[in-house]
């Protein structure tokens, strides 16, 4: 942050991409706490943003420069020396195998159990097996408080998806509520609840600044909760007596699987998963502590286990709700080998809105299902046919944003963050209606600096971006563990260019090569083809 005065003590708060005008994804934050006469820095989040047709990128990210240091170099001073999760979405996880990929060394990450499940599932995913590129991993359980670059850092459970934290920073000079993605749902089967009796006591010991998730903010519509989710698939599920059923989610939407698995369950059917994401987030859930099993009261069978059961004493969950090109659902509707068969009597249930980024690519893909023969619900479709609700957001609606704010009676300021601009300019509204006064989108790169003397804008830079490119190869690399299974495994190769802070316009070109075994890899490819 090199052209902010951090000279007085307080917390220095920087977007580095995620808060500008441009669409949702790629959050990242840096924080800088300087008290007692010394700095410390951290991390919040290192996410992708996902693009979608109309331009040449897969996703991008963060640049890694200025936020972690490249291995085999030394640690500059103002390096941070952490990385905190919020939650285990892409677009607040993502990026981390890319910055180690581009030979960054990522410093120790402190997130929730489930978020560390799947930072390791990732870094699998992507080849990073050796314990040199492998970040340190530290679990944190809801509530709990660590000690990092000076500041106390509480992990505060939100209801969003398992191990969801908000967190709060806290100093002598200040203390700030970084809300992460959240919502208010007593009713979310999965994971530790927000607790109002607790967000009321973090806020009677004083919060200086807000940061808070816009993402909803502008729905002035009544809180639909999970469990009238639930209410209105078990009627669903129950009318499609002698069909097939087929549910379509995204793969970290545990919940929703539940709110699935219980209807099932009230039909008389067994839930079904296939998917490799999907069977692989409920494992990281059983394991980190939430029983998917447990919260639905009855067994989940992966679809191999599942070849004795008739179609329609099934419900079969799989993932495409996003029409991912590699998806369950999107296999199906692209007739590919291997893929779920469909039709006429089967009924395929989407309990989940497509945001505006893969809109298209969901129309098309319902399209086919449509031409397949089979009934498709969709969540519009469902409120249109009068099913009711089938899906709610994941992210605070006003009635949430105003309630966060009652409970925390933030001392000065607001900071909207994470939404479209509409949304963004609606949770300021918000804060003001409250008498609470709230900052107008101080975009990425801005430095606030938040101490006893209040909240300032002490200066700017511009934070480059990371295009990544998948280049289609797919390498094999070496199993972490030797004697499991096959010796190597499939991980994709991506070409990485540096482009400016909106992400418009190229810097440069290949910026930096793989390290470790994927440039091993290369090498043995190229010398076998020649
Ligand atoms: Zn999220």
């Amino acid at each position: 942050m090199s052209r902010a005065d951090l000279s007085e003590a307080g917390i220095y708060w920087q977007s580095r991409m995620g808060n500008n005008a441009d669409g949702i994804g790629g959050n990242c934050h840096r924080y800088d706490v300087v008290t007692d006469g010394a700095r410390g820095s951290l991390v919040v989040d290192y996410g992708i943003k996902i693009h979608n047709g109309g331009d040449s990128y897969d996703c991008s990210f963060p640049s890694p420069e200025g936020l972690f240091a490249k291995r085999g170099q030394a640690t500059s001073a103002d390096a941070p020396g952490a990385l905190l999760l919020t939650h285990s979405h892409e677009d607040h996880l993502g990026a981390i195998r890319h910055a180690i990929d581009m030979g960054y060394r990522v410093p120790p990450i402190y997130c929730s159990p489930f978020t560390a499940e799947l930072v390791r599932k990732s870094l699998t995913t992507a080849g990073i097996v050796e314990a040199e590129r492998k970040p340190e991993i530290h679990s944190v359980g809801p509530g709990e408080t660590v000690r990092l670059a000076g500041a106390d850092i509480t992990f505060v459970p939100v209801d969003h998806l398992p191990g969801a934290s908000a967190l709060v920073l806290r100093t002598k000079e200040a203390a700030i509520f970084h809300s992460g993605d959240y919502k208010f749902d007593a009713t979310l089967p999965l994971g530790d609840r927000a607790d109002p009796d607790l967000l009321r006591r973090i806020g009677k010991q004083g919060i200086d600044m807000v940061l808070s998730d816009s993402t909803a903010a502008g729905d002035p519509r009544p809180k639909v909760t999970e469990k009238e989710i639930e209410a209105n698939l078990q009627r669903l599920v129950a009318a499609q007596e002698g069909r097939a059923v087929v549910a379509g989610v995204l793969g970290t939407q545990l919940d929703r699987v539940v709110s699935l698995g219980r209807a099932a369950r009230a039909s008389g059917r067994t839930l079904v998963i296939t998917g490799h994401s999907l069977v692989a987030n409920i494992k990281a859930a059983e394991r980190s502590g939430h029983s998917l099993e447990k919260a639905i009261g009855a067994p989940i069978v992966e679809a191999r286990d599942a070849r004795h059961l008739n179609a329609d004493k099934a419900l079969v969950v799989t993932t495409g709700a996003f029409a991912q090109p590699s998806a369950g659902l999107t296999r199906t509707a692209d007739q590919l080998p291997g893929a779920l068969y469909i039709d006429r009597h089967t009924t395929i249930i989407i309990p989940q809105r497509a945001i505006p980024p893969v809109a298209e690519m969901h129309r098309d893909m319902v399209d086919k299902l449509d031409r397949m023969g089979a009934t498709v619900i969709t969540a519009e479709r469902a409120e249109e046919q009068g099913h009711g609700v089938i899906h709610q957001s994941g992210h605070a609606i006003a009635a949430d944003t105003k309630l966060l704010y009652t409970l925390l009676k933030p001392k000065q300021v607001v900071s909207p963050m994470h939404g479209a601009p509409g949304q963004i300019e609606a949770n300021g509204d918000i804060a003001r209606s409250l008498g609470i006064k709230a900052l107008t989108l101080p975009g990425n790169g801005t430095v606030v600096r938040v101490n006893q003397q209040g909240v300032e804008i002490v200066g700017r830079e511009a934070p480059a971006r990371i295009g990544a490119i998948e280049t289609a190869e797919i390498k094999q690399l070496p199993r972490a563990r030797p004697g499991e299974g096959r010796r190597t495994h499939p991980a994709s190769v991506y070409r990485y260019d540096r482009l400016d802070e909106t992400g418009d316009t190229v810097l440069s070109r290949n910026v930096d090569a793989f390290d470790g075994p994927i440039r091993a890899a290369r090498a043995g490819a190229a010398s076998r083809s020649r």
